[in-house]
């Protein structure tokens, strides 16, 4: 049969047609498949930024996207094949080209954003970046790359709302190139039948391939960075600063290495719970992260210590960025509702000395944190040779304050207080002593102020008072013991119960025992001066001034608080021999109003008869100093009591004295 040659050519062109028609429809397959793609990278970066982190939505209204906010868009987005992106804020206006750093007007860009704010429907395209990208673009961030996708999507907010417009552009090459290479291998029968199947098997192979290896590398990423600062973690900083410091970046010779701890964060934590002391490490590492310049990086390492390594030329300049960060940071902010504020303690090490490692920098740099700890936080120190000394020396003292009482390192020596007229005891004073565990003995003007500055003072101190009093029973009566308080001892506003307790305990008389303050009692605002001490007046313990005329010499709080003894400062009693008219006028003036006032009168620092003679014509009441003696251990006092009673006994005085007001009993 005959079927003739336009039957022949008919059925040759069905067939081409044919196969045409399952090969196009095969290219629209896989467009669909990589434009689905490239849209959902596209989503998920914008997700993970604009949806699980507000922060990012407010910079799209504020444009303050700092370096390390955009070192992490990038570094995410390349994650995703993404190699150029914008962002549009609510307006639709550009504030991120990230292909030239900073937004530039964009009429045509704006024309698109406004369309997706208006739609609020994302647009995808697939194609060659000629086709896709403007000539420039297509230059300097396409090269190399054969076939791309634009994503132009909403930026929403959790509630649904739409914050703004991202535009991305997604490499699809290796996914295309790897889908081309594999149909050309393909009959094109066999392509025109099984197409469809075929090209969606093989993009869901690829694309599991490469999402299985990109996973791997979002992991990887994510062990980089601490979630709350978004800085990096410790790994992370050390991996970039090996990196910077191969490449040439970082420069030894210029770098500053910065630690900064913010002062009472726990009181955050405990007084506006864990969910505000996490905002606020947030509220820190982004306010780092926009005081950084492009060299620099910062991490967190844990807690709320923070690093920073930068790239400055001298100690000024290094100073002035603690400053800005000090002030930037300690600037008020609101998390939760909560109106959070607090200051940034400050360690900064700069040092052009090659041969130190990173270590020995950041350990330097340590140091001057403790240092600017130690000065009363709210503050940065740099390191100096001189700190490091003083710091060990501080850490000496420390350990033998805290492990004082447990390794019986404290023992108390007494000084005689005299009658001025008889130069009979009246009773002693107790003084601390500290010997450290090599033998040295630190005085008590070092270690009384580190006691006191690591909260050791409380029970060190109430281990003087049952000390004092328990030797104070072993002597003869009415002598008297005196035991110096520090201001911290009142803190608690136990002070009056312990006071009675030891009382109870030891069974001293409580006109046997007097309490030393000094002024700086009565100007601390956080103390009921007042109540506390008249509740140990109401035990019947008698409480002297200590050290008048070194601190704010009030006559006012003398006659305000009555009272029953000032004690004069040493200082005042070095002067008066050096025929200094008006020190002695001063001198005289404050014994004639304590005498107005019904105090006891007693010079400290007593060392030559000259001295004794003219507070003798003074008037004063009382001289302690070690022209009588120096502060000596317990077991001596026995041997002195017995050499003064002799002295007194030869002598035949009588014990009258001019002086007639509290305290004269105590003869
Ligand atoms: P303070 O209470 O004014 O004690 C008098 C200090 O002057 C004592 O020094 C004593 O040794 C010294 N001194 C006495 N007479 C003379 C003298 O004639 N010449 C010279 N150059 N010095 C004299 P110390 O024992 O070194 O104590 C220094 C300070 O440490 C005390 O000054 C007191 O403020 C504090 N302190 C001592 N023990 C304690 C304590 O148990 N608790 C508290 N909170 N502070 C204490
Ligand atoms: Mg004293
Ligand atoms: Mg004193």
């Amino acid at each position: 049969m005959n079927i003739g040659k336009p039957k022949i050519i008919a059925g040759a062109i069905g067939l081409v047609m044919l196969l045409v028609g399952a090969n196009y429809g095969q290219f629209e397959v896989v467009e669909y498949g990589l434009r689905v793609e490239a849209a959902r990278k596209a989503d998920h970066w914008v997700q993970q930024f604009f949806r699980k982190t507000p922060d990012y939505v407010i910079l799209l209204s504020t444009k303050e996207f700092s370096a390390a906010h955009l070192a992490r868009l990038q570094e995410t987005a390349e994650f995703r094949d993404i190699f150029h992106y914008q962002l549009y804020g609510p307006s639709g206006r550009l504030v991120v080209d990230q292909a030239s750093g900073s937004p530039a007007p964009n009429a045509a860009g704006d024309a698109l954003a406004q369309n997706v704010l208006r739609s609020g429907k994302a647009i995808t395209s697939v194609g060659s970046p000629d086709q896709l990208l403007a000539d420039t673009l297509a230059d300097t961030t396409a090269a190399g790359l054969t076939f791309i996708a634009k994503v132009i999507l909403p930026i929403r907010r959790a509630d649904g709302s739409i914050a703004g417009v991202a535009l991305a552009h997604v490499d699809q090459s290796e996914i295309r190139a790897a889908f081309q290479t594999a149909t050309n291998t393909l009959s094109i029968i066999l392509s025109s039948i099984f197409t469809a199947a075929l090209g969606g098997l093989f993009i869901g192979f690829v694309v599991a391939r490469k999402r299985e290896g990109k996973s791997r590398r979002h992991v990887d990423f994510l062990a980089k960075y601490d979630q709350l600062s978004h800085l990096y973690n410790r790994a992370g900083f050390k991996e970039k600063l090996e990196a910077n410091v191969a490449s040439g970046a970082m420069v030894p010779a210029r770098m500053v290495v910065i630690f900064l701890d913010i002062d009472h964060f726990k009181h955050i934590n405990d007084t506006y719970g864990h969910k505000a002391g996490d905002g606020f490490l947030n509220h820190v590492g982004q306010t780092i992260s926009r005081c950084l310049q492009a060299t620099d990086f910062a991490g967190r390492f844990g807690g709320d210590e923070f690093v920073i390594v930068a790239q400055r030329n001298d100690l000024a300049e290094a100073g002035r960025l603690a400053e800005e960060l000090q002030s930037a940071i300690s600037t008020p902010i609101i998390v939760d509702g909560e109106t959070i504020s607090t200051s940034i303690s400050i360690g900064i090490h700069f040092e052009n000395n090659q041969s130190l490692s990173f270590d020995q920098r950041m350990h330097k740099a340590d140091l001057a944190l403790y240092q600017a700890k130690a000065d009363g936080r709210n503050t940065h120190r740099f390191f100096t040779d001189e700190l490091e000394l003083g710091i060990a020396r501080r850490r000496k003292v420390e350990a033998a304050v805290l492990n004082g009482l447990n390794q019986g390192l404290f023992s108390l020596a007494y000084q005689p207080l005299l009658r001025e007229d008889s130069l009979k005891c009246l009773g002693f004073e107790a003084l601390l002593r500290l010997v450290d565990t090599d033998g040295e003995s630190i005085p008590p003007e070092e270690f009384i102020p580190v006691a006191e500055s690591v909260g050791a003072i409380g029970q060190i101190g109430l281990w003087v008072l049952n000390t004092a009093a328990e030797a104070a029973c072993t002597w003869p009566a009415p002598l008297t013991v005196s035991v110096n308080l520090s201001v911290r001892q009142f803190a608690d506003g136990q002070l009056a119960a312990s006071v009675k307790q030891t009382l109870a305990t030891t069974g001293l008389e409580p006109k046997r025992l007097e309490l030393e303050i000094t002024e700086s009692l009565l100007m601390d605002a956080s103390i009921d001066a007042d109540a506390q001490l008249s509740a140990l007046r109401d035990i019947g313990v008698s409480i002297a001034m200590d050290d008048f005329g070194t601190g704010y010499s009030s006559l006012g709080y003398l006659w305000k608080y009555g009272f029953d003894k000032l004690k004069i400062d040493r200082s005042f009693v070095i002067g008066i021999e050096e025929r200094d008219v008006r020190a002695r006028e001063i001198l005289e003036t404050i014994i004639v109003l304590g005498h107005r006032l019904n105090m006891v009168v007693i010079a400290e620092g007593v060392e030559n008869e000259a001295q004794a003679h003219i507070l003798s014509e003074m008037s004063c009441d009382q001289f302690q100093g070690f022209l009588y003696s120096r502060p000596m251990p317990a077991e001596d006092l026995p041997g002195f009591l017995l050499k003064n009673a002799t002295k007194n006994s030869e002598q035949g005085v009588t014990g009258e004295s001019r002086y007639s007001g509290p305290g004269a009993g105590q003869v």
